[in-house]
């Protein structure tokens, strides 16, 4: 691990640049959390105008503690930060935790720069600004203004919010949900989530890792560290609601929310999405606890009816719908139940079921091969107790001799359950109010086995790309000044990449356009040649199946009529003659070039199911073929391209490789393109493949 990045995350010593007497000062407070929390190393308050601090030295300045300083922690107004940095880095300390608010948060970006260029200078890291500090269970440190360590776990969190780290740390408590570290990352001027995400990784403290994410700077190196992570991560983002997207030039533009986008790089990420603070908490007390889930096969163990269903609609609405046990599992089940208790699955035992058939189950079934992952539940009745079940389920989990699968507990009553539950997590096994939460939770742990046998670094490469003539058609139409290429241009550049294309060129006369439509043979489609005009429908641009030279005559001119009469001082280069692609399903490819995760890709139905229901999926570019075939698979109407109503199954398979290809382009041209698509892509029957029909690329600013 690197030692500076250790030196600032578990430092052997921490000096504290505006220690205070005054306990209701910040710089105060941290002095009195590091002796509070038994810090181990050594703690220096630095302060000019005092000689003693909580009983400890007090130094005039950071370069007369005649010790070895690992971290400071700042506390001191911000104009003081930048001389107190330049000290610091003269004393060779490794980190920099600075608490101090009143930078890029309020605007100031200049000077947060500057202390981050200077603290760089000599070879140390910056933690903050606007934090509220970091604390650590295994280092006995409370290096903050949160008023106490955590209650302890094996979570690690990482919180954009410092407000919000202070909350979390005292609901550890209510919502018995332990974490080793919380580390707030404030205005994140230098070290970052992924920084942090590749630490944390591989700290032994730390079994899961829990953001909580308001905006990230670089959102590809985010991506990659937590692809390269090994320990589960889970993720609230805030700020998801739409922005941006109204003044966007294509389709994809307007369909691409920031939320969209976010959620697509957060999946292909790895990560576990979490849907509100709730959750966060839930999620990570399984994910933090217990092993990844290996298979399918869910049992689940219940004394009631009730949860029991509850529990199988939750373990279909979240994905893993319950299958019925094999024959030898019902018969071991059935051994602890009466005779009208169900077997199947959930396994019913009645309300009947005491401590010696929850442990005889629990047991057996948790030792059987053929169960992934267990959900135990249980429903306070009268004739039982809820601490003795809990015990049972404990030692029948201890006694099964099982330890890579998962279990989840629900207890449902009152505060006998609440207080079994309890004594549950104190020894690993997550227990929940709710049976749906229970099932929710180790499906959470089946979706990280997936995601980590699922290689989705992969991009895939077309073959005989020509990445030189592409960027010559774009220099062709900036050096006219344009900020689009026309269809024609734009199908040039896809065909580049291996995108199947429509044949199209370009005609300025009517004579022209007879003979490329005779050379390219009838029916043909003909559209307007325009940069200024992108929806050439919309300007009774576009006609299609013309059948003779005639038509094409006739076209001709009423195409350019039209585009004269819907756009008068549009620069009109002519009228395009294509080969007509025979009518099949058609879809839509787009990307956008986001601000934060560069190069998107967006995949769809066209006509109502893009434009009605938004039906839309996104990946950040590029991506592997088989990306783009669970792409596919995702969007809500997928059934449609298996076949339905006497259709033939969709080329799937044509259509992955044609949006991993178009995946590659917009990633290979990223520095270019700002937002393109091929709307529609016709994509026919399996075998047959697929065809671009339009296309449209609208550059980068420059
Ligand atoms: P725009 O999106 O700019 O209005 P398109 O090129 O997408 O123009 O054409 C409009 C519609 O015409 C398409 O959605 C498609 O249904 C049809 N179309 C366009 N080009 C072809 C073609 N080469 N073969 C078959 N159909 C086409
Ligand atoms: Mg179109």
């Amino acid at each position: 691990m690197d030692p500076i990045l250790t030196g600032l995350l578990k430092p052997k010593s921490i000096a504290i640049i505006g220690a205070s007497t005054n306990p209701t000062k910040i710089g105060y407070k941290v002095v009195l959390n590091l002796i509070e929390s038994q810090y181990k190393g050594g703690i220096y308050p630095v302060n000019p105008s005092a000689t003693e601090i909580l009983g400890l030295k007090c130094y005039p300045t950071v370069n007369d503690i005649p010790y070895v300083v690992d971290a400071a922690v700042i506390t001191v107004p911000a104009k003081g930060v930048l001389e107190v940095t330049k000290q610091c880095g003269e004393k060779g300390v490794k980190g920099l935790i600075i608490i101090t608010s009143g930078f890029g948060e309020v605007g100031d970006v200049e000077l947060e720069r500057e202390i981050v260029r200077v603290a760089k200078s000599y070879g140390m890291r910056v933690l903050g600004p606007n934090i509220v500090g970091t604390l650590s269970n295994s280092d006995h440190m409370n290096a903050s203004f949160a008023p106490f360590l955590p209650l302890p776990g094996k979570a690690s969190l990482v919180s954009q919010s410092g407000a919000l780290l202070i909350a979390m740390d005292a609901a550890t408590y209510t919502r018995r949900v332990g974490f080793d570290k919380m580390i707030s990352i404030g205005n994140m001027s230098d070290v970052d989530f992924a920084e942090l995400i590749r630490y944390l990784s591989e700290d032994p403290d730390t079994s899961c890792i829990t953001l909580y994410v308001e905006g990230l700077h670089d959102g590809r190196e985010f991506i990659n560290a937590a692809r390269a992570c090994k320990k589960p991560i889970i993720m609230l983002k805030a700020g998801v609601s739409e922005h941006g997207a109204a003044a966007a030039a294509s389709h994809t533009g307007s369909l691409a929310g920031a939320a969209k986008v976010y959620s697509a790089a957060i999946e292909q990420a790895g990560i576990t999405q979490a849907t509100d603070l709730n959750d966060l908490f839930d999620s990570t007390l399984a994910l933090s606890l217990q092993p990844t889930m290996k298979g399918d096969n869910l049992l689940i163990l219940t004394n009631g009816g009730g949860v029991g269903v509850l529990a199988t609609d939750a373990a279909e609405k979240y994905g893993l719908p319950l299958k019925f046990a094999p024959p030898e599992v019902q018969e071991e089940m059935k051994k602890h139940m009466p005779d009208f208790g169900s077997a199947k699955n959930p396994v019913d035992m009645t309300g009947m079921a005491g401590n010696d058939w929850y442990y005889e189950t629990t047991k057996s079934a948790f030792a059987h091969p053929w169960v992934d992952g267990l959900v135990v539940l249980y429903c306070q009745t009268a004739i039982t107790n809820p601490a003795e079940i809990a015990e049972a389920i404990h030692r029948g989990i201890k006694d099964a001799g099982v330890t890579d699968k998962p279990v989840t507990i629900s207890f449902v009553g009152g505060e006998e359950c609440d207080n079994a539950m309890e004594w549950l997590v104190e020894r690993g096994l997550p227990a929940y109010n709710a049976p749906d939460l229970a099932v929710k939770s180790i499906i959470n742990l089946r979706k990280q086995q997936q995601i980590s046998e699922i290689n989705n670094n992969g991009s895939y490469n077309p073959g005989k790309i020509d990445s030189e003539k592409a960027r010559a058609i774009i220099a062709v139409a900036r050096k006219a000044g344009r900020d689009a290429l026309t269809e024609i241009e734009a199908k040039q550049v896809f065909k580049c990449y291996g995108l199947p294309v429509t044949a199209t060129d370009l005609a300025t006369s009517e004579e022209e356009a007879v003979e490329l439509a005779e050379k390219i043979g009838f029916p043909i489609v003909m559209k307007i040649v325009s940069a200024d005009i992108l929806h050439k429908s919309d300007a009774g641009g576009v006609k299609v199946n013309i059948k003779n030279t005639d038509q094409v005559r006739e076209a001709y001119r009423t195409i350019l009529e039209n585009a004269r009469n819907y756009k008068p001082d549009a620069l009109i280069e002519g009228v395009a003659v294509q080969e007509m692609a025979p009518w099949a399903t058609e879809v839509i490819i787009g990307s956008i070039n986001d601000k934060t995760f560069g190069p998107t890709v967006m995949f769809g139905l066209g006509g109502i199911f893009v434009e009605v229901l938004k039906d839309v999926v996104f990946r950040v570019a590029p991506i592997s073929v088989e990306e783009a075939m669970r792409m596919q698979n995702e969007i809500r109407s997928a059934a449609i391209l298996d076949g339905t109503r006497g259709e033939l199954p969709r080329d799937k398979a044509a259509l992955a490789k044609a949006l991993a290809a178009y995946a590659y382009m917009v990633d290979d041209l990223k520095d270019e393109v700002a937002e393109s698509d091929a709307n529609p892509v016709i994509l026919y029957e399996t075998g047959k493949g697929v065809k671009v029909v339009d296309a449209r690329i609208i550059l980068t600013k420059k």
